[in-house]
């Protein structure tokens, strides 16, 4: 599946914002946006002024696109999919933005972005109601049940996440002895942290 590959900071910064992409580095002072917070290129510190509608609502798009580490088509295919569900489009959206499996690997604290989530789903170490799934837009239902599998539960990585108290959303519950965690309901808006006001996304869509 294409992906972006060019460099994360480069998408924070032009979007003004912290999108989380790079593990714990941006909550340390390393972060690119503490030192340069402003967009990149030549005009990045020339770049202000009010913002057209268009301009606003094509913001946004791009921001959820980042934050979810999805290219155009793929993201458009999901506001497709989620204007074809009854329900809030925007809220439908990010729903299913949500339960894809490398976010919630991501949500579940087994990855420090979801990037690493992404990477870990690909490499086959997780399963789903005691399947290999190694998809990393496989879409999750409330009763999925997502493990480390057997193989890999020996390695470092998942060694060090049986010692960590992990908080998670109110939808996911997680078991770190067991390297499990279990999808309990779909998302609600307010249960959902992504920095996006998704009606401009609607709106920019539905020209
Ligand atoms: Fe964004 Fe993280 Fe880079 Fe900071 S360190 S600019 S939050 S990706």
């Amino acid at each position: 599946m294409a992906r972006y590959t060019g460099p994360s900071c480069r998408q924070c910064r032009r979007e003004g914002q912290k999108l989380f992409l790079k593990g714990e580095r941006c909550y340390s002072s390393k972060c690119a946006l503490e030192k340069r917070a402003y967009a990149p290129g030549q005009h990045g510190q020339g770049r202000k002024g009010k913002q057209s509608n268009y301009g606003l609502q094509l913001r946004e798009k791009q921001k959820a696109k980042r934050f979810y580490g999805l290219l155009e088509t793929q993201f458009r295919n999901y506001f497709d999919k989620a204007s074809k569900i009854k329900g809030v489009t925007g809220e439908t959206l990010l729903a299913l933005l949500e339960t894809r499996l490398d976010n919630v690997v991501f949500r579940m604290g087994f990855a420090s972005s979801r990037k690493e989530a992404r990477q870990l789903v690909n490499h086959n170490h997780f399963m789903v109601n005691g399947k290999k799934v190694n998809i990393p837009s496989f879409q999750l239902q409330p009763g999925d049940v997502i493990k480390v599998k057997e193989k890999s539960t020996s390695s470092p990585k998942f060694k060090e996440i049986r010692d960590m108290a992990i908080s998670t959303p109110p939808w996911i519950t997680v078991d770190t002895e067991k390297l499990e965690g279990k999808v309990i309901a779909i998302p609600r808006r307010d249960e959902i942290d992504t920095p996006v006001a998704e009606h401009l996304i609607v709106e920019l869509y539905s020209k």
